[in-house]
């Protein structure tokens, strides 16, 4: 950021910044404490924190209240796309607000100095047509106009959008210092190592584990998967775990929760895979969780389960019973049985085959 605020003192900020790289590692922030040195009244450089634009910044929670500085970040819970209506005007849109609209407000004169701010937080959420309206913008810059993107999926944006962007790659923190951040949020000691190794170092990605109940869930899924405890009493207990989901029905919550038990069952199961031939416990998020299952297999045995426990992953988006999926994949994960193909289910087995591959 320091060097972006070099570039701008000396005129050569470019008109388009692309800020790269996993999910929760600061990318967001980085693009917020940029634009708030560039509005600075001594800018641009480190904000003052005194002058009028940095107080206007300052006042309004995370969203900052400054008129020369726009968030696009409605709708983060949830898979919400960008729409079009909120890079061009659509005044037929029912959705359309001029004032939140990217180009009107790039398109007026900055009201307090010298500089009109966009930042587009996950802008992989941007639609075909929203990008192909952003395009135009990136052609066209205007000048006193930053526009910066925020991703963590380069690959969802248009070739052509990134070739006008100037890319800046984030890298994720060391675990030392994902451990620190946790602990300055109010993390206990304990978990904020552990999460921060598992999370491997990304906070956002900690604090989402955190809330989710992953540290939980995954002593119950390693306990099933050393075979210290049975499968389906395990993944039934699963569900009773404390943990916040997003989704706007009891349904959606329940995919939520499934997506991240099924993730926790894959973390494992992968790196059970990478210690089984041959890889560094301590290079390993779930290093020494994954060392007692890897123990109990071979490679090729747990290269197998993986890939019944990815088409598990996988089947929570064609809207199968979440608790199915997760039973199915605790059985695979600790026992290696293995989910026979639709319509070969019957009695009371829950539709598994022991020990072998049923298509
Ligand atoms: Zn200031």
């Amino acid at each position: 950021v320091g060097r972006l605020w070099d570039a701008a003192r000396s005129g050569r900020l470019p008109h388009a910044l692309l800020f790269e790289g996993r999910a929760g590692i600061g990318k967001f922030l980085a693009a917020r404490y940029l634009a708030a040195g560039m509005l600075c009244a001594r800018g641009p450089a480190d904000p003052c924190g005194a002058c009028g634009p940095c107080r206007r910044l300052a006042s309004g929670g995370e969203r900052g209240n400054h008129p020369d500085l726009l968030l696009i970040d409605e709708d983060l819970a949830g898979e919400e796309q960008i729409r079009i209506a909120r890079i061009t005007p659509r005044p037929e849109d029912p959705n359309y607000v001029p004032e939140l609209c990217l180009e009107v407000f790039l398109a007026l004169h900055p009201m307090e100095g010298k500089l009109r701010v966009v930042i587009v937080r996950e802008a992989q959420r941007m639609n075909a047509a929203a990008q192909s309206a952003l395009l135009k913008t990136l052609e066209e810059p205007r000048s006193g106009t930053l526009l910066v993107l925020e991703t963590d999926r380069t690959a969802a944006l248009l070739p052509t959008i990134l070739s006008r962007c100037v890319r800046i790659r984030f890298d994720p923190l060391s675990r030392a210092q994902c451990e620190q951040v946790l602990r300055a949020e109010g993390v206990p000691e304990e978990a904020a190592r552990r999460l921060a190794r598992i999370a491997e170092g990304s906070p956002g990605r900690a604090q989402e584990l955190a809330r989710n109940g992953t540290l939980a869930v995954l002593e119950g899924i390693s306990a099933a998967a050393r075979g210290l405890r049975p499968a389906l009493e395990v993944a039934a207990e699963l569900w009773e775990i404390e943990g916040e989901f997003t989704g706007r029905t009891e349904g959606m919550r329940a995919r939520e929760r499934a997506r991240a038990i099924l993730d926790a069952v894959l973390a494992l199961a992968r790196d059970a895979w990478r210690l089984a031939a041959g890889a560094r416990e301590d290079d390993l998020a779930l290093g020494p969780l994954a060392r007692p299952v890897a123990e109990r297999s071979t490679a090729h045995e747990l290269a197998r389960r993986g890939r019944f426990l990815a088409a598990a992953r996988a089947d929570v988006e064609r809207n199968l019973q979440p608790t199915h999926l997760v039973e199915r994949a605790l059985l695979v994960l600790a026992e290696g049985v293995l989910p026979a193909a639709a319509g070969v289910r019957s009695g009371t087995s829950p539709g598994f085959v022991a020990g072998r591959e049923v298509r």
